[in-house]
Parts: structure tokens; C-alpha cells; sequence
């Protein structure tokens, strides 16, 4: 009965006939006041999953949000459909306050947006308790994973919900899908029993494609003047890039501007406006741009430079195409920004957060150097099934002449297989090339059956198939300090059950030369020093860009 309360509810305030695939599931479990985790893409629809059981039911629905602009925007929209709603967080005054407040005694109120630092301002659960409360919904719920780019160490404290209002309904909701940080979100909000509904995270009308970085500026050009007025976004790794950039394609007559943490908020706030409001068709930005607008008809989503993992390099082309219609991702790739990121890493994080954004840097460099199907490499990665190919992506357009590759897969996943899934790819080519190096021998590979079975591949070679495979979904990468590879079904099938694989050949490219190239290119244009400032001053800024979330309501603690 309640769910057809709830396609009255979903019709009434926000004017569709239907739910899309998983929503009325998803509502159905909230309505029955069980907690709920939501993982689902950007753009998937998740607001509905709250907004339409917090309408539903009798009482007032609390979120957290964790930006105040994001707040804004939803609270606007709301009141926009006829909604009672409002929000409390620190870029309002006192008297604001409280007449939203009051209008939560009143019972007037039915959705009450809270920044996670108001939440948990002194006297706030008090208050709470006075007042129906129907539900929680925590939306952004990734920022509570330390693993995460926007982890929020507010976040943690948000078990506090479950502890105080233990009958009251948690859902939790996130477009971040790996693994750890379902982990995090399951256990740092001690939700109970909680059904996990994870819609497939494919979105099959963003067109995927990776060009070389060499003449990147050119390409761009030439990709805009064939999109005349369509709206996009440029990221860049550097606040100065898009700087830089925007500059550039103003001189070439483009509508484009630039955004990063760098600009004062209210700089900010304007861009992003302008932005949505199409006064600005192409926004060069850094990664603090972006979450959570809700920009549908975004045309195209450039990435200037390689980002660090494919969780934001997902997430980030996910602002595309959010209206479903036909939308394109481009992706620059070059061993330049692949060494700048790793001098980020390695100057920056301790050991075992090292390791782990290294073997995350491996994948996504491996995404833009496979020679498969893109999206059924990205979504192998976040752990989805991929029949077939997807047809959309620059790999199925212009597929490479690949050879029968079974038995080198073979070789390579029984080594892994001999020496227990321990190894990581390095060592898996050590053993095949039969390397008597130190570890090699006092592991004792070297008495295993498969030491020295690949003399005749040279150990690039071996590297890229391992790649291949993983990008293949015929062997997984285990994300702690060793990057063990681990055998899953699919490479059962193939080492016992006779399931083929193609391999694309490798071509070497010339390790020596391109290092001798890229040390001349530097030494003329930069010296080391020169070079590492730069480098330092870029890690304080990605660290700044991570952060802009809680810059906007850093002060939030009224
Ligand atoms: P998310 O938070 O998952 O990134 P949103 O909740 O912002 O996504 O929704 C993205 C867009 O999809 C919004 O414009 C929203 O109005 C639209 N949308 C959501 N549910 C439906 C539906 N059932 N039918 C049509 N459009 C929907
Ligand atoms: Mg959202």
C-alpha cells in the first residue's frame, strides 16, 4: 500500500511515472524502516530513494550533506517541487536558524538538510529528539572511508545516529562502489541488518575513448570545434592547467572559464553558477569540482591529465551524460603525468597508504594502456560481471589483432597458483623468466615447476599480458600492501576447464630512449630543483582540491 503511496509521491512532487530500475526496492526496504545501503552511479537517481519514503511517511527526514552548496541546490529544488524543506549549517545567521527551527517544532518542515558539523554541534541531538524524525539518510556516505578521496573525518561520528536513535531508519547512500569503502560504510555507521542494493554501475551511453597526451592541446581543439555549443568539463591535475587552458581557448574564441580550491568561495560558487546555468559552455577545473552537481546535459568530460585511480576517473566522467542521452569521455595518456602522480604518492602518503594508491595508479594506467573492451575493463574493476563487449568505446571501434594466448595465460596463472596467490605481478615475471634474484631464491621459486617456463618472453612482455589479464577479468589484484594477484572463476576456466583467452601483442616501446627524451625535454625547460618545488607545490594543492569539501563549511560549529 505504501508503495503505491510512493508512485503517487514520486508523480505528485516530482512530476515521473515511474521509478527508474532499483529505486522502488530500495523505497520499499526504507518504508518497512530497515537501513539501507544505496550504491548506485552519479546520476543513477539516488535522492529519490530518500526524498519520495521521507515524503511518505509521517515526520520530518534529516540528511546529511556534506556540502553546503549541494544543500542549496537540493533544498532549492525541492521547495521548487512543492516540498516543505530547509537546511541548518553555518553560512546562515542566527535568526535563519531559527526560524527553521521552529518551523521543525511546528511539524512543518518534512526534509531537514544538515551539514555532519551542525549534526553533531553541541545540543543538536537534543533538539533532534524533541521532533518526529522518520529517517536518516546519509547521502555522500563514501566521505566516512579514510580510504576515499573525499574522506570527511566527520563522517566517523555519524554512528552516533544509530546509537541514539536506534529505531529511527538509516540509509546511506554513495556513487563510490570498491570494495574497502562498502567495508567502511557497513561498519563505521553500526547499521543494522542493512540490505545493500547495488545497481550495476555501467553507464552505456558515455562513449569511452584514450588518446596519447603528446599533442593534447591541438586534440582538444579540434574535439570542441566539432561539438559547437555543446557543454563539457576539462580536468586538469594543476590549478595553473586550468588556468592556462581556460586562457587558451578564450583566445580561440571558446565560452570556457576555470575552477579550483585556489579562488575564494563566493569565485567559486559564481563559476559553478554560471556553469549550470550554460553562461559557460567548457569549465577547466581540478578534481574540487564536481561532486554532487546535478548538470544534466554535461556533453563531454576531458581529462587533461591521467587521475590517480579509477574510482575518480569513473566518478568524474560520470558528470556526463546525466540527462542518459549520448555523451563522450577522453582521456589524455602520458608516462609524464604516470611519473608525476607516483612522485605525489611516494613524497606524500605513509607507507601502507603508499602501496595502495600505487597498485590503484597501476590500474588506471593499465585502463589507459589496455587493449580491451574499455568498459568491461572499468567494470571489472568495480567488481561487476561483463558479458561481451560494449561497443561503445574506442578499443571495440578499432579492436587490435590479438592471438590465441592461452597458453601464456596458462603459464602465468599457474604461477600464480604455485606460489599460493602471495605474488604480485613483478615477482609472477621473475618466476616465469626464471630470475635468480635474492627473494626469488630464498622463497624458494626457483624449486617450483613453473621457474624459468617463459625464458623465451621478455619480461615487458609478460608485464603487459598479466595487465591483459587483469583487465580481462581472468585474475584479480588484492589492494593491500602486496598487490597479490588471486585466481577467480574465470581463471579456473582456463587453467582447468579449457576456456581460450586472446592476448594482444605487445609492442615494445623503447624504455632507454623515451627516458633519454623526457630527461633532455627537462633539463632544458626545467632544472631538478625547479622541478621538485614544482612537484611540492602541486602535492599541496591536490591536497587542498581534496579538501574543498570541508573547506566550505569548516567553520560549522554553532
Ligand atoms: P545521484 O544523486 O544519484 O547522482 P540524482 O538524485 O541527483 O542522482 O538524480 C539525477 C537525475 O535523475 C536528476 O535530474 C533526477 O531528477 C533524475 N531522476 C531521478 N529519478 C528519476 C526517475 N524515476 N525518473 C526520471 N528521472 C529521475
Ligand atoms: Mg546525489
Amino acid at each position: 500500500m505504501e508503495v503505491r503511496e510512493a508512485r503517487e509521491v514520486l508523480k505528485l512532487y516530482f512530476g515521473y511515472d515511474q521509478f527508474r530500475p532499483g529505486q522502488e526496492d530500495i523505497i520499499a526496504n526504507v518504508l518497512a524502516k530497515k537501513d539501507t545501503v544505496v550504491l548506485m552511479p552519479t546520476g543513477g537517481g539516488k535522492s529519490i530513494c530518500y526524498q519520495v519514503p521521507g515524503l511518505v511517511m509521517p515526520g520530518l527526514s534529516v540528511v546529511v550533506s556534506p556540502l553546503i552548496a549541494l544543500m542549496k541546490d537540493q533544498v532549492e529544488a525541492l521547495l521548487g517541487n512543492g516540498v516543505n524543506a530547509g537546511y541548518l549549517n553555518s553560512s546562515q545567521s542566527t535568526k535563519e536558524q531559527q526560524l527553521i527551527e521552529q518551523q521543525c517544532f511546528d511539524g512543518r518542515l518534512k526534509m531537514l538538510y544538515v551539514s555532519p558539523e551542525k549534526l553533531l554541534s553541541a545540543g543538536f541531538f537534543s533538539f533532534l529528539k524533541r521532533l518526529q524524525i522518520n529517517l536518516f539518510a546519509i547521502d555522500e556516505a563514501h566521505c566516512i572511508s579514510a580510504w576515499g578521496h573525499d574522506f570527511r573525518p566527520e563522517y566517523l561520528q555519524l554512528k552516533n545516529l544509530k546509537l541514539q536513535f536506534p529505531e529511527v531508519p538509516v540509509i546511506a547512500l554513495t556513487a563510490t562502489a570498491d570494495k574497502l569503502t562498502q567495508r567502511d560504510i557497513l561498519t563505521q555507521l553500526y547499521l543494522q541488518n542493512p540490505k545493500v542494493f547495488s545497481s550495476s554501475f555501467d553507464r552505456p551511453n558515455i562513449y569511452l575513448q584514450v588518446q596519447p597526451g603528446q599533442k593534447r592541446m591541438e586534440a582538444i581543439l579540434d574535439f570542441i570545434e566539432e561539438r559547437p555549443f555543446q557543454p563539457g568539463i576539462i580536468y586538469c591535475l594543476s590549478r595553473k592547467a586550468t588556468e592556462t587552458l581556460a586562457t587558451k581557448l578564450k583566445e580561440k574564441g571558446y565560452n570556457a572559464d576555470y575552477y579550483h580550491a585556489g579562488l575564494s568561495a563566493k569565485d567559486r560558487d559564481r563559476v559553478q553558477e554560471r556553469f549550470l546555468q550554460d553562461n559557460v559552455q567548457i569549465m577547466c577545473a581540478t578534481i574540487a569540482f564536481g561532486m554532487g552537481i546535478d548538470k544534466s546535459n554535461v556533453r563531454w568530460v576531458i581529462h587533461y591529465n591521467l587521475p590517480k585511480n579509477l574510482e575518480s576517473y569513473y566518478q568524474e566522467i560520470g558528470r556526463g551524460g546525466r540527462d542518459g542521452a549520448a555523451a563522450e569521455a577522453l582521456l589524455f595518456h602520458s608516462l609524464a603525468d604516470v611519473m608525476t602522480l607516483r612522485d605525489i604518492i611516494t613524497q606524500g602518503e605513509n607507507s601502507k597508504e603508499q602501496a595502495l594508491s600505487l597498485a590503484k595508479l597501476d590500474r588506471m594506467q593499465q585502463y589507459a594502456e589496455s587493449t580491451s573492451c574499455r568498459r568491461k575493463t572499468l567494470m571489472h574493476y568495480f567488481g561487476e560481471e561483463y558479458p561481451g563487449n560494449c561497443g561503445s568505446c574506442d578499443i571495440c571501434d578499432n579492436p587490435p589483432t590479438s592471438f590465441n594466448g592461452t597458453e601464456l595465460a596458462q603459464k602465468i596463472l599457474s604461477a600464480v597458483a604455485r606460489t599460493k596467490e602471495t605474488v604480485a605481478s613483478a615477482q609472477v615475471v621473475d618466476i616465469l623468466r626464471g630470475s635468480r634474484n635474492q627473494q626469488s631464491l630464498s622463497r624458494g621459486y626457483d624449486k617450483l615447476k613453473t621457474f624459468g617456463a617463459g625464458r623465451d618472453v621478455p619480461a615487458q612482455e609478460w608485464q603487459r599480458y598479466i595487465h591483459q589479464l587483469i583487465n580481462r577479468g581472468f585474475l584479480e589484484v588484492a589492494y593491500d600492501e602486496h598487490g597479490a594477484l588471486k585466481l577467480n572463476n574465470a581463471s579456473e576456466e582456463v587453467l582447468f576447464k579449457g576456456r581460450t583467452v586472446e592476448l594482444v601483442k605487445f609492442q615494445a616501446i623503447d624504455l632507454k630512449e623515451e627516458k633519454e627524451r623526457r630527461s633532455k625535454g627537462k633539463s632544458r625547460s626545467v632544472g631538478a630543483v625547479a622541478l621538485f618545488d614544482h612537484l611540492r607545490q602541486l602535492r599541496k594543492d591536490l591536497a587542498t582540491e581534496r579538501n574543498i569539501a570541508p573547506y566550505l563549511v569548516f567553520n560549522d560549529n554553532t
